[in-house]
């Protein structure tokens, strides 16, 4: 039984980590680093990560840049809306913890006090690059995942 699963999870978390569908949450400056990741320079696709413009079809959420109080109830929203299992990188300084704007009254200081992170990218702005490894970190953390053991014990 132990070896069903463990050859049934590989082959299916090597399906999720080559097939990553992200949506883009880009609200600032970090937003154009974030777009060059898909131009040809980066190439995300080559991992197989993809943009997709619904969050219902996305596994990943990107967000990249400042976000106020204003924007919260939206980003949250989005991340609902997503099936799990789901993922959020952080990139830049203004997502991970409100940058250089974290003293303004209308700024929340990092999108963890909204979603939960998986992955933080510092920078103003982090290059496409950093971007890049991010994507190849989470899918070695989606290697190692026991995705269908969680499913099948809530089950
Ligand atoms: S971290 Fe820097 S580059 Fe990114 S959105 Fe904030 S100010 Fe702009």
């Amino acid at each position: 039984m132990e070896c069903i699963f463990t050859n049934t999870e590989w082959f299916l978390n090597w399906g999720r980590k080559s097939s990553i569908w992200y949506l883009l949450f880009a609200s600032a400056c970090c937003g154009i680093e974030l777009m060059q990741t898909g131009g040809p320079r980066t190439d995300v696709d080559r991992f197989g990560a993809v943009p997709r413009a619904t969050p219902r079809q996305s596994d990943l959420l990107i967000v990249a840049g400042t976000i106020t109080y204003k924007m919260a109830e939206r980003v949250r929203l989005l991340y609902e809306q997503m099936a799990e299992p789901r993922y959020v990188i952080a990139m830049g300084s203004c997502a991970n913890c409100g940058g250089l704007f974290q003293g303004s009254y209308s700024v929340v200081k990092g999108v963890d006090k909204i979603i939960p992170v998986d992955l933080y990218i510092p920078g103003c702005a982090p290059r496409p690059e950093a971007l890049a490894d991010a994507l190849i970190k989470l899918q070695e953390r989606m290697m190692k995942e026991k995705y269908l053991r969680t499913v099948g014990a809530s089950a």
